[in-house]
């Protein structure tokens, strides 16, 4: 048995590999996977001959839609998504970084209007080299991917 398969292998379903440390508890509520069904397995801090360390998630009997695959690339630019089906790779899903993104995030602006009317919150994306710069539509102040939370 291989030292690296640390989380165990899926037969049909969806596996983000290569996300950067930290960041799938981000992806797992970005994509609301605590609502579903779905039977999810995470793996925090694993070993990676690329990355050094990663974190992972797969998704049983799950195939992502590829705006769900471009919105995770706001947390993971370099994450490979694929599609698993009897225990094979049968597709990598190519993502794009979104230009927008929708009612997923809490601005970080206390004073923004978003925390006082009943309204979703909405970012402009902006990639700057590694960095990933989110520009709130309402307050238009930038924020670092980090700053923001994830609704829940
Ligand atoms: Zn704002």
């Amino acid at each position: 048995m291989s030292k690296t398969l640390s989380v165990s292998a899926i037969q049909n379903g969806t596996v983000i590999d290569h996300i950067p440390v930290g960041q799938a508890l981000k992806i797992i509520h970005l994509l609301k996977l605590l609502e579903t069904n779905q039977c999810v397995t995470v793996g925090f801090r694993l070993l990676s001959r690329r990355m050094k360390l990663k974190d992972l998630i797969k998704i049983e009997d799950y195939v992502l839609t590829e705006e769900e695959a471009n919105k995770i690339t706001v947390f993971a630019q370099e994450a490979t998504i694929n599609v698993i089906k009897n225990f094979t790779v049968k597709e990598k899903i190519i993502a794009r970084m979104p230009k927008t993104i929708e009612g997923v995030f809490i601005c970080p602006n206390a004073a923004c209007i978003t925390h006082v009317e009943p309204m979703e919150s909405y970012f402009y994306i902006e990639e700057q080299g590694k960095a990933v710069k989110l520009n709130c539509r309402y307050c238009e102040k930038p924020f670092d991917r980090n700053q923001v939370k994830v609704t829940i």
